[in-house]
Parts: structure tokens; sequence; C-alpha cells
């Protein structure tokens, strides 16, 4: 063969093969079971009281699999609520810090996710992503649950999508 690629390049062995269904199957339970650790940074509780209504069973996040957690270390995604401020700087970056790869961050409300009504205060640093790295942004004054659920929906599929193109 010239130029292209041998047969022998598609060849897996048993070994590897084994662990690329470990990790196809690590990854399918991560989609499907989330667990989520709450952090209001300086909210005003508005968006806090619609997460955990979000959270409840009238709303029932807990039927995608999502399931909140006390610690960081057995959490995939911070959902964070209210504009980081001065006091919450250090914490939220030390709470990013103890979860475990891969994880994902969600701004929830418009003071998350820029800092909204609170920007140019002396006492805040800005929206989340002034502090730690968000991959999502749910708007809002208070979002309301069903946006809040969409915002997660729609992380966890482009999630999946993401990991789907790795894998061409
Ligand atoms: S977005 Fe609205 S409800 Fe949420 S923390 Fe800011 S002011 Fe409060």
């Amino acid at each position: 063969m010239s130029g292209g690629k041998g047969l022998c390049s598609l060849y897996i062995s048993p070994e590897k093969r084994k662990f690329i269904m470990f990790d196809k199957l690590i990854n399918w339970a991560r989609m499907k079971s989330p667990w989520i650790i709450h952090f209001n940074t300086g909210s005003c509780n508005g968006c806090d009281i619609e997460i955990v209504s979000t959270l409840t069973p009238r709303y029932d996040l807990e039927r995608f699999g999502v399931q909140q957690k006390g610690s960081p270390r057995h959490a995939d995604v911070l959902v964070c609520s209210g504009p980081v401020t001065l006091q919450t700087k250090d914490r939220i970056q030390r709470v990013y810090e103890q979860m475990t790869e891969p994880k994902f961050v969600v701004a929830v409300g418009t003071c998350a996710s820029s800092g909204g009504v609170f920007t140019g205060c002396y006492g805040v640093s800005g929206g989340i992503d002034s502090v730690v790295p968000v991959s999502a942004y749910i708007p809002g004054c208070p979002p309301r649950p069903e946006a809040i659920i969409d915002g997660v929906v729609k992380l966890l599929g482009s999630l999946e999508k993401k990991e789907e193109e790795e894998k061409k």
C-alpha cells in the first residue's frame, strides 16, 4: 500500500478494545446521571428558589438522572447563581478545583452570566466566567425552572454530540 493506512493500523488489540468499551460505559453513565452541586456566589436568592424548585418533585430534574450532591468531589456539574462577590471568589475557585475532570459549570440567571444589576458594585468581581470557565449560560431574572431544565438538557446534548465528534 502506498501512502494510505495499512490494515494493521485498523487492528485494535483486545486489551485496547476493553478500555474503549470501559470508556464508552463511563461516558454513557456520566451523561445519563450528571451529579450537580449548587453554589450561591452572591445571589439575591431569587435564582436559588428557582433552582430548588427545579430539583424538587414539582419540576423533577431527577427524571434526567440529575442528582444534587453535597461535595464537589462527587459532582460533575457546578450550578452557580448570582454575581461573584469578593467574599466568594476564592471559595468558588476552590470548589471548582476540587471537582474531578471532566467538569462543567452552568451559570443560572443574568447575574451569574454577566454580573447583571450588580455589575460595577464595589464588592462584585463580575459573572461566574470572571473566575471559572462556564459551559452553559441560562439567562433570566430569575430564570423559570423550565428554562433551567432546558439549559441542563441542552448542555448534556451538546456534550454527547461533542463526544461523538471526538470519536470520529
Ligand atoms: S438574576 Fe435576578 S433573581 Fe437571580 S440573583 Fe440576579 S437579581 Fe437575583
